[in-house]
């Protein structure tokens, strides 16, 4: 079949996107999977809570010491030094003295103690003196001093994290602090993606005249499973419109997004774009930004799509200024915009207005601590050796020209994503 152009399904503005209206744009039309599972805790590091944690327990649940040493009840009339107390006993971590302590008695107390009846002031056991059981106290504390308050830490019924809150391993000490062995979490989205390109190879093949392997399947890959979604790999895709209307329709009953690379341009074999407008719909195809103007966002059925463009550099930006954001709302994690952080540019930095270019660069720190970054050569957006040699994005807005050695410029660091 023919390749079908001018279709009237497709919605896209005839002027590009900023990058801002862009995001703005996909966010808006992702919605929460709202599906969720209960899981062990050691299972949920990175993944989305889908329930506020309330505690249900005080944390800690005792009055207990901070420190080794005695418990003894202050008060103003023995808050001088070398006050005596008889010692009556010994209360440790988990074993409690179980007595009522009188005022001129002392217990020896280890660190998590419970503080005995009757007591109320632990003196560290570096500032005391003891002889025949009885304590003489050095150094006086201040009343209350090396004691931990019941619920200190998290008061029972607290809502200690929220809906939307991702996991991180200290939330799994505290969760645990809490007792609690499971968690309510949202089932990760299942993402289906495949290359387009008559020229690509798969590792292993021999390549042919004109042929190249397929590098996007592998940086899709590891950006997904970074995501933490569940990934369905669909290879290469030959450059035909019925063959990519079959990958995209099988897709579809298979995954909540599918996400293409390459085909998205207007050549005479990108196929992707009315592919999609006869079976779902286009929102819009151009976003001012270099690398990867081309860009399609649309769906096909529930399923959300993208189509990135075909040069590997392309495949990570546009993943990860577009699709990151979409994962992250889709995961029902809150999305928020990376924070803007500024480093000096080492060097010249080229740049024509109109588009909001993602140069990649190294940041390191100067000798005086501040930021520096330096563009990673060559940025042609079929050059992946700059992503490799890269820890940061710097980002250019849409207007700027060239940038002098000196300046200050945005960057992003590569983290979650990359
Ligand atoms: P396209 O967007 O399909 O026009 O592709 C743009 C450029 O990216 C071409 O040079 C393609 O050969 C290259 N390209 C497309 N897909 C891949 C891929 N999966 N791996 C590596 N390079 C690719
Ligand atoms: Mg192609």
């Amino acid at each position: 079949m023919a390749k079908v152009t001018k279709d009237p399904s497709v919605e896209y503005d005839k002027t590009s996107l900023s990058v801002n209206e862009a995001v703005e744009n996909i966010i808006s039309h992702i919605q929460c999977i709202e599906s969720d599972e209960l899981l062990p805790i050691r299972d949920c590091i990175g993944r989305i809570l889908a329930a506020d944690v309330v505690s249900p327990i005080n944390v800690p649940p005792h009055v207990n010491s901070a420190m080794d040493g005695y418990a003894y009840k202050h008060s103003d009339s023995t808050a001088k030094s070398n006050s005596q107390y008889k010692i009556i006993g010994t209360a440790f971590a988990g074993k409690p003295f179980d007595a009522k302590v009188g005022s001129d008695e002392a217990v020896r107390i280890m660190t998590g103690g419970v503080i005995p009846e009757g007591t109320d002031t632990v003196v560290i056991q570096e500032n005391t003196s003891v002889a025949d059981g009885t304590l003489e106290i050095m150094k006086n504390p201040k009343l209350g001093e090396n004691v931990r308050l019941a619920g200190e830490d998290i008061k029972r019924n607290e809502t200690v994290l929220r809906k939307g809150h991702k996991i991180t391993i200290a939330d799994l000490g505290l969760i645990a602090s809490l007792g609690m062995g499971e968690l309510r979490i949202y089932k990760r989205a299942k993402v289906a993606f495949f290359s387009t390109g008559d020229e690509l190879k798969s590792i292993g093949s021999e390549l042919g005249p004109g042929d190249i392997y397929d590098s996007n399947r592998y940086t899709l890959f590891g950006m997904l499973k970074k995501a933490n979604v569940d990934l369905i790999d669909m290879g290469v895709v030959k450059d035909t419109y019925e063959g990519i209307k079959a990958a995209l329709v099988d897709a579809k009953t298979k995954a909540d997004v599918i996400i293409t690379s390459g085909g998205v341009s207007v050549g005479e074999a990108d196929y992707i774009k009315d592919a999609l407008a006869s079976i779902g719909r286009v929102k819009f195809w151009k976003v001012s930004m270099k690398p990867g103007r081309p860009l399609a966002f649309g769906s096909i059925g529930n399923a959300h799509f993208f189509g990135l463009p075909g040069n590997p550099v392309s495949v990570m930006v546009g993943f990860h200024q577009f699709v990151a954001p979409a994962l992250t709302k889709l995961s029902g994690a809150h999305y928020s915009r990376p924070l803007q952080i500024t480093a000096i540019t080492e060097e010249p930095i080229r740049k024509r207005p109109g588009r909001t270019e993602f140069q990649r660069g190294v940041m390191s720190q100067g000798e005086n601590g501040q930021l520096l970054v330096k563009p990673t050569g060559d940025q042609g957006s079929g050059i992946l050796m700059s992503m490799s040699r890269s820890n940061c994005f710097i980002v250019l807005p849409l207007e700027s020209s060239d940038i002098e050695i000196g300046s200050s410029v945005i960057i992003i660091p590569f983290n979650e994503v990359l």
